[in-house]
């Protein structure tokens, strides 16, 4: 019998690959996704030598989790042995360790300790089409290092769509070579809908049910945009199979599979379970099944036509995560997930006529969000950000806004030995913090107020902050609470540890009685905490320590200068040195951030949210749009906080 990894359709490709990258310092590789590329083409590198290392990217975690565990049991090894991956707050790899999976964001903190990656023969930019920030950053380094490891490096370049040719472009001067994996693809039929659905996830929950109902065996995959709407229809579709028989026409049950990155892995890898007879699997998932995770044996797709998208706005900071539509290549990719193994049916939410009205791509990610992380982690690795090679420039105000908080935060300083005159020199200097702040698997504003703490002799609390703030949604209920009334009977649940201060003093307080309850998650439960998010939250805890222990050992100067203030008062202090641009000043019954001169207001999860007594001026961690311009986690403060020392 052919092992199941040679009947993938990249196995018909192997010699032509491993051809292409011997003799070419670049190399892209196309396929359709399911193709075995990012499985399979680190192994076969892997059995070139006994030494050369690979490492291999992933734009995101779950997936690079995932593809590290499926590669190290085909290869019959413990993950983090000969097979591993680094992931933010989370390294399975050791010395043994020759294939690496990593993210993107974690290459380019390893750059920093060694600028052009010496230790790795093979260089894999996987997901290339996804086009996130880092992915793109790392493109530009993989020219930059294609230019001067000519001979010592292999470049792959590995994506799913057919529109290589801005990567062949960008790569041109290395002459880069460019294979395409013949896929085997089924025809897919198309469904639209009649009219737009106003409410997405009721027209997916029809839609499940429908083809449950009505339509021949075969698994199915269902597009959301995030983990709440997926918990939801996840319950629904269990609950209406507890009170009604929902059986197919061909007697089955249904099996509900939600997948998305915040799912510990255990329950992640359900989705490659095979579906048990007499069962219908339903999987429920995020983008990440578009490309990154290919799942087994579909015949039906229900497509929402929806993604969650980041976008930030340079002129008045707003990171907003908004429910957008998908171009029409992500239908595409979305649709292929259902003819992989023979004919499938594609159920899409909305009209044809709204098809016909999408953009044919979405936008790099990096032409709509903040950079002011890329660029400190590019200049402590030792670049020019101001003569970079972005395959796609970011925008002059992103960039402008990037540097503006690196000066403010005295990350960089002008470099007074510059030329003015020589418009490609780099006027800039990474500064010991800058150095510092870059250690820290943090923005560079949380990692400022790190080095603030320490100087304040705070830093334990600020510690605690930082790792509950890391933590999605940390302080989200166990079950999502959706309405304003919720909101409240959480607030309530929690009274005994709101700091009158507000919200980071409050996560203090619940961490710290988390860490000395006796029952853990008895407690939680009474406070409607997740336990598994508490435990997060102090992995993360452990290691940003660690970095504070090994990056900051001076003197805590600070200290005796704001010794007469208490423990609370000197962590919102060091919190607002660091969070610079996070200031917002009353102006009548609302709140303007200082700088941008926006209009925003507390967010109903806000312990301070609907009180009288908030005072002038509030700290907050983040600004977003839903129904008003809300600040989240939120502090009083005093605006004696915010007058910094004069450093000796
Ligand atoms: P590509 O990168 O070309 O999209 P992959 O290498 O990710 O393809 O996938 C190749 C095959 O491996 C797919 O059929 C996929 O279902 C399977 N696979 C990937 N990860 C796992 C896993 N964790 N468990 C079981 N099968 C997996
Ligand atoms: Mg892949």
């Amino acid at each position: 019998m052919v092992s199941p990894q040679k009947a993938l359709p990249v196995y018909a490709s192997k010699k032509e690959i491993l051809k292409a990258i011997s003799s070419n310092t670049v190399t892209i590789v196309v396929g359709a996704t399911g193709s075995g590329k990012t499985t399979q083409i680190p192994q076969y590198l892997l059995e070139l030598s006994e030494k050369d290392k690979i490492l291999c990217t992933q734009p995101r975690r779950v997936a690079a989790i995932s593809i590290a565990h499926r590669v190290a049991e085909e290869r019959n090894c413990e993950i983090g042995s000969l097979v591993g991956y680094s992931v933010r707050f989370d390294d399975k790899t050791s010395s043994e360790t020759r294939l690496k999976y990593a993210t993107d964001g974690m290459v380019i903190r390893e750059l920093a300790n060694d600028h052009i990656l010496s230790r790795y023969k093979y260089l894999l930019i996987d997901e290339a089409h996804e086009r996130t920030v880092a992915t793109d950053v790392l493109l530009g380094v993989a020219r930059q290092l294609a230019e001067q490891r000519t001979d010592s490096i292999r470049i792959i370049i590995m994506s799913a769509t057919l529109d290589v040719d801005v990567f062949s472009a960008f790569f041109a001067s290395a002459a880069p070579a460019e294979i395409d994996i013949p896929g085997r693809t089924f025809e897919v039929a198309h469904y639209y809908v009649n009219r737009p659905e106003p409410d997405y996830t009721e027209a997916a929950f029809a839609a499940v049910v429908q083809v449950h109902e009505n339509e021949p065996r075969g698994d199915i995959l269902v597009f959301m945009t995030g983990q709440e709407d997926i918990v939801g229809l996840a319950t629904q579709l269990r609950e209406l199979a507890k009170e009604v028989r929902l059986k197919s026409k061909d007697g089955d049950d249904l099996w509900v599979v939600p997948l998305f990155s915040a799912l510990p892995y255990d329950q992640q890898r359900l989705v490659f379970k095979p579906t048990p007879k007499g069962m219908r699997k339903v999987v429920i998932a995020t983008n990440i099944a578009e490309a990154s995770i290919t799942i087994p044996n579909l015949t039906y797709v229900i497509d929402s036509g929806l993604v969650k998208q980041r976008r930030f706005d340079p002129h008045t900071l707003f990171d907003t995560l908004s429910t957008v539509p998908i171009s029409k290549a992500s239908v595409r990719q979305r649709s292929g997930r259902a003819g992989r193994v023979g004919p499938g049916k594609v159920f899409h939410l909305y009209t044809r006529g709204g098809f016909l009205g999408l953009e044919d791509h979405t936008d790099p990610e990096i032409v709509r969000c903040d950079l002011a992380g890329q660029y400190l982690q590019l200049l402590a690795a030792g670049r020019n950000v101001l003569a970079f090679p972005f395959i796609s420039p970011p925008p002059t105000d992103t960039k402008r806004t990037a540097l503006r908080l690196l000066l403010k935060l005295g990350a960089i300083q002008h470099d007074s030995t510059v030329d003015p005159a020589d418009a490609t020199a780099m006027p800039f200097v990474l500064t010991d913090v800058g150095t510092k702040l870059a250690k820290f698997p943090l923005e560079p504003n949380h990692a400022m107020s790190l080095i603030a703490a320490h100087e304040l002799g705070c830093l334990a609390g600020v510690l605690t902050v930082m790792s509950m703030l890391s933590v999605d949604n940390i302080l989200a209920p166990p079950h999502a609470a959706a309405t304003d009334g919720d909101d409240d009977r959480v607030r309530s649940a929690r009274a005994a540890y709101a700091s009158p201060y507000g919200d980071h003093l409050t996560m203090m307080r619940l961490y710290n009685a988390w860490e000395g309850e006796k029952q853990p998650n008895h407690w939680c439960k009474g406070v409607q905490l997740n336990p598994a998010n508490l435990k997060k939250a102090k992995l993360i805890r452990t290691q940003l320590e660690d970095v504070a222990k090994k990056n900051l050992v001076d003197s805590t100067a600070g200290l005796t200068q704001h010794s007469g203030l208490s423990e609370d008062a000197r962590v919102l202090m060091a919190l607002c040195r660091g969070m610079v641009d996070n200031i917002a000043d009353r102006n009548g019954p609302a709140f303007e951030v200082r700088g941008t001169k926006q209009q925003v207001f507390i967010h109903p999860t806000s312990v301070l949210f609907r009180r009288n007594d908030v005072g002038e001026h509030l700290l907050f961690d983040e600004q977003v749009v839903t129904t008003k311009k809300y600040i989240r986690v939120v502090s009083k403060i005093n605006a004696e906080w915010l007058v910094v020392d004069k450093r000796q």
